[in-house]
């Protein structure tokens, strides 16, 4: 079924920044979206954290507010955009003390804390790579990400580094500094921040950085193998401002929160960088869900511009359209989300609750910033992602066996048309085009088809080119939110002595999308029961943390291929009661 479109007035039309959306795409240029940042001003060369930070940490401006920081008790923290500099400024000369040279790589593992912003556009102004960690994954994944990314440097807290590092550190040799933020025991082999920060200079020259040179290094997860490192360079930050001003209707003036978790992508792209670059004040809450919270922040901090997720927006419709009224939100004009399917029931109750209609957008973590997307001043259909930015060219492959787009010869079909459905695919050349996989050439090889690069999604266009989700081709999950590796998972549970082999899929779930469910077969020895269910469960938290499975049964008949893969796709087909499909591939015993 379709849901009714959401139709905007001309006046929306003309007042947002996109205006008419033909025109902008037929105008558009990212050589004239370039023109919209600084540039570095002796070197010429391009730094994220200046176009974020320094350039509007001159003259009046710089007494404007960056960073609203909002406590979990409540207090609220305001850092000016020259403050920022100056910490930012300190942040980088730690790095220079500590001996980091560019290009190496500095892990945050950081809720959402002042240091955080401090550390990542600091960073950045050191020549440093990011990489920004998930805080609720368990000790495993980050251990592993920090060993690809072979991380110099990580900053976090004490407790996170009790509980999730400590144990792991011997095993990483290339962690040369740990440095320690907020409250805690001193913990042996680590600095702790403040003290770095206040004894480090306020004055710091931004490396000369090129466009080209690497800044980013955002972990993502496939269906096998260990997770992949997507890169990303300095000149990513043309799209992050571009597609902030399109897809979020971003201005100066505008109070922006992003709820994301600055451990995914969302986080850096939105989350710190492309509001500053808008030089507009950025809302920073510690706190957790919490539906009466959400509402409060919006109120009370008078936030314009709202971009959050669908699990997020699922939890408060759960409580209807009144809690929303009880709020001023008078000051709330655009809604945006992205991360996973967002349903049309959203979109609808929104338009009731809020007063507007949720902006569905779409993009991932290769991709850096949105792609496809719902905008302001144009109609939006309910239970469709929207249409591809100004600058980015998409397309629908036909599909192959496999459920990825079929290579034949190294060529691709184009689904033509109205109301195609295939492999989405993008047109690379964009700026925040993620650059490789690090270490992993293959992987990135693979990625590309025919002058395409091969997204992983399946989606449907209809007629008038709004793009629609249909699932994703390969086996990864993405469960509130989170992309998580099946194989990481099953690699966990495999380590437990009671296991044998493991499937995991993603099963629907009502509010968080997909949960995460394992199938275990045991080790001869071993038998079923509610105890070792527990104790299996228990054991793949304690390493994975958020990822681990919500649910596990036993299954002494695993279905494999002929090649002797756990077959996950058969495993949810038989789990939700959908038709097998195509078994050609399944081994009979
Ligand atoms: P990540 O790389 O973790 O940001 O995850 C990217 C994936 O999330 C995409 O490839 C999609 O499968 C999913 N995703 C992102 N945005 C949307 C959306 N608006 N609708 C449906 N799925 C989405």
């Amino acid at each position: 079924m379709r849901w009714e479109p959401i139709v905007k007035s001309e006046n929306t039309r003309k007042a947002s920044n996109l205006g008419d959306y033909e025109r902008a795409r037929r105008e558009f240029t990212w050589e004239q979206a370039r023109s919209a940042l600084s540039g570095l001003p002796r070197t010429r060369g391009l730094n994220i954290a200046y176009e974020a930070v320094d350039r509007h940490a001159f003259g009046e401006s710089a007494r404007a507010c960056a960073l609203r920081w909002i406590d979990k008790h409540d207090e609220v923290t305001r850092i000016s955009y020259g403050e920022l500099r100056e910490l930012t400024n300190r942040f980088a000369n730690v790095l220079h003390d500590l001996g980091i040279t560019g290009g190496e790589r500095v892990y945050t593992l950081l809720g959402r804390i002042p240091a955080l912003y401090v550390s990542v556009l600091g960073t950045l102004k050191a020549g440093g790579v990011v990489a920004p960690l998930f805080s609720a994954f368990g000790p495993e994944p980050v251990a592993e990400r920090l060993r690809i990314g072979e991380g110099a440097v990580l900053v976090t807290t004490p407790r996170l580094y009790r509980n999730k590092i400590s144990q792991v550190r011997a095993g990483l040799p290339h962690l040369r500094h740990v440095l320690l933020v907020g409250e805690g025991e001193a913990q042996p082999g680590t600095v702790r921040l403040e003290d770095a920060l206040a004894h480090a200079s306020p004055t710091y020259e931004i490396a000369a950085t090129a466009p080209e040179d690497a800044a980013l290094l955002h972990f993502t997860s496939g269906t096998t193998g260990s997770p992949k490192g997507a890169v990303h360079v300095h000149d990513a930050v043309v799209a992050h401002h571009a597609t902030a001003y399109y897809g979020l209707d971003l201005r100066p003036d505008d109070v922006f929160w992003c709820t994301a978790d600055p451990g995914w992508v969302t986080g850096t792209s939105y989350g710190i960088v492309a509001p500053l670059t808008h030089g507009a004040t950025l809302v920073s809450d510690e706190g957790e869900f919490d539906a009466r919270r959400w509402y409060r922040v919006l109120s009370e901090q008078r936030v314009t511009v709202w971009y959050t997720a669908p699990t997020a927006l699922r939890m408060l419709m759960r409580h209807g359209s009144e809690p929303a009224s009880r709020y001023d939100l008078s000051a709330l004009r655009y809604v945006a989300s992205v991360g996973e399917p967002l349903n049309p029931e959203v979109v609808v109750w929104a338009q009731d609750a809020l007063g507007m209609p949720v902006h569905d957008n779409w993009w991932q973590t290769e991709t850096g910033a949105i792609m496809i997307s719902n905008f302001p001043g144009e109609e939006v259909r309910p239970g469709s992602m929207g249409r591809p930015l100004p600058g980015i060219e998409a397309g629908l492959l036909e599909r192959g066996d496999d459920g990825r787009a079929r290579v034949d010869q190294g060529r691709v079909r184009e689904m033509p048309g109205a109301d195609a459905e295939g492999e989405l695919a993008l047109r690379p050349g964009w700026p925040s085009m993620f650059r490789g996989y690090l270490h992993d050439d293959a992987r990135y090889a693979a990625s590309f088809a025919d002058g395409w690069y091969l997204t992983g999604d399946i989606a449907a266009r209809d007629a008038d080119g709004y793009y629609w989700f249909v699932g994703r081709a390969d086996d990864v999950i993405k469960s509130a939110g989170h992309l998580v590796g099946p194989f990481e998972v099953e690699s966990a549970l495999m380590e437990h002595p009671a296991v044998a082999e493991v499937g995991v899929i993603g099963k629907p779930d009502p509010v968080a999308g997909e949960r995460v469910k394992a199938f275990v077969s045991l080790r001869s020895g071993h038998q079923p029961s509610e105890e070792l269910r527990g104790e299996l469960l228990a054991f793949s938290r304690r390493r994975l943390g958020a990822v681990a499975p919500k649910e596990l049964a036993f299954d002494d008949d695993l279905p494999h291929t002929r090649s002797g893969k756990v077959m996950r796709r058969l495993l949810r087909s038989r789990e939700l009661g959908l038709p097998e499909g195509d078994l050609s591939t399944l081994e009979r015993t």
